[in-house]
């Protein structure tokens, strides 16, 4: 067991601010490293050092692997933190950190590397017993026949997807035989330039799925807990745009079920940290999609309804700490939604980076805001458009949707363009609040609201 002492956090926006939060709260020394378009960052002030890594492209500094251990090494860090995104799904950099003698808060590099392939994870979990969409038998070969074969046996309409994928990038829904091979070949040269992996897949196509995902703990020493799951089914181009805890629909023996599973398969690959076992949810069925090894954007409506501090339960299995919770400690309570709010427009989606002119933050009982954002910031152009999540608790889901407008109405962001107009309006919306979603859902009321303004 290691006591850690000094973290450097390997990223930048809310998500930095999170993990900052949470050390000064434990008493751990903090380390932000930035780029040049991120000076005047919120943790950047907080932080009790910080570095500069590079200049403004990702590419130059919060994925410039050599910079950051580089920056770990100056300030003598203990660990790095690497949030979402960037650098944290990444295997070589988790082995350097640890080879450079620093921890990497997330699991092992082989097991990043393991379910970094969505064909091995998959062979991972039905070997742990856990349901999968239907599809091939792993990446799909050369041969022509095997795959019009294979397409046959899944059933149109088929889905082909990256082996290495992430992102929703790369993905092609093939209806009829005739298009079949002009598809996966168009999937492959997509995926070898985006992933420079071409193997893709076949998975069947759900039609009106639902996106229902089982966050877990594990510790790597044989005991792991579910924490439960969240719907993530309001998407636009298959990024999320609302996510909330319980999945609406979904029973105690479901969670009890399926948290199961994830819970023993967590067991079965050594698992170590915060997790996710992403689900498609169709019919009263879940079928296992892809597991994302790191903390998630949405992990906040897990900890409003469980009360556990996920990145702190991170920080203590780095420590080599066995997991203090047991299944039994965890209560589910109440409902809980976030809304991500971007900085772009609310119906052309047109990223909108400027100057935060004025800044009014929401409150009151059950609402959380998670975000780096004040009057005077500018939000710089090149990252991802996500500002801020905000989070409501409600003893019910009505409540909680109730809470979400009232923050929506009283949240003021002026001098760029958000989308809070349109969180406004799916909070609004008669089939959201009566959990009828699906995945394809949100397209469908963006052409309705589309209608309402003509
Ligand atoms: P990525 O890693 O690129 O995000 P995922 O496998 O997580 O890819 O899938 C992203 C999204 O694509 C899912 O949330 C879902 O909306 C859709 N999707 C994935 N697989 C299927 C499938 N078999 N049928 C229908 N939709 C799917």
């Amino acid at each position: 067991m290691t006591h850690i002492k000094k973290i450097l956090i390997a990223n930048r926006g809310e998500i930095a601010l999170r993990i900052l939060r949470c050390c000064r709260e434990l008493g751990i020394r903090t380390v932000a490293v930035y780029s040049t378009a991120d000076r005047e960052q919120k943790h950047v002030a907080l932080a009790d050092e910080a570095v500069c890594i590079g200049p403004p492209q990702a590419g130059r500094s919060y994925l410039n692997m050599a910079a950051i251990i580089s920056a770990a090494e100056v300030t003598q860090a203990d660990a790095i933190h690497p949030g979402y995104g960037f650098l944290s799904e990444n295997a070589d950099f988790a082995e350097s950190v640890e080879k450079s003698g620093f921890i990497f808060i997330g699991p092992r590099s082989d097991t990043i590397r393991l379910m970094g392939s969505k064909t091995n994870a998959k062979a991972e979990m039905i070997a742990a017993g856990v349901p999968c969409v239907p599809g091939s038998e792993g990446v799909l070969p050369e041969d022509e026949q095997v795959c019009i074969d294979t397409a046959r046996q899944v059933g149109y309409p088929v889905l082909i997807k990256a082996a290495a994928g992430g992102g929703g990038r790369g993905m092609h829904v093939v209806r009829t035989e005739d298009e079949l091979l002009e598809k996966i070949q168009l999937a492959r040269t997509e995926a070898q330039q985006a992933f420079r992996d071409g193997s893709v897949f076949m998975e069947k196509y759900l039609e009106t799925p639902r996106h229902v995902e089982f966050q877990v703990l594990s510790d790597g020493q044989g005991n792991a807990v579910h924490l439960g799951e969240r719907d993530c089914s309001m998407q636009r181009r298959n990024q999320k745009v609302v996510e909330e805890s319980p999945a609406p629909g979904v029973t105690d023996a479901q969670r009890a079920e399926i948290g199961a599973l994830c819970v023993n398969a967590c067991k079965r690959i050594g698992y170590r940290g915060a997790g996710t076992f992403e689900f498609l949810y169709e019919n009263g069925q879940f079928f296992f999609i892809e597991m994302n090894t790191r903390i998630q954007v949405e992990h906040p409506v897990t900890e409003m309804v469980t009360s556990v501090d996920l990145i702190r339960e991170m920080i203590s299995i780095a420590e080599g700490k066995p997991l203090s919770l047991k299944q039994e400690d965890i209560e589910f309570r109440g409902h809980s939604i976030e809304c991500r709010i971007n900085a772009e427009h609310s119906r052309t989606f047109v990223p909108s980076p400027g100057e935060i002119k004025k800044y009014h933050a929401p409150g009151g009982p059950g609402v959380r805001l998670d975000s780096h954002c004040y009057a005077c910031y500018r939000v710089p152009p090149h990252y991802d458009s996500m500002i801020g999540k905000l989070i409501t608790w409600g003893p019910n889901r009505t409540s909680a949707i109730a809470r979400m407008r009232q923050a929506l109405a009283e949240m003021v962001i002026e001098g760029i363009n958000t989308n809070i107009p349109l969180q406004r309006r799916i909070m609004a919306d008669e089939v959201y609040c009566d959990g009828l979603h699906h995945i394809h859902y949100l397209e469908t009321l963006l052409g309705q609201w589309m209608q309402e303004s003509e």
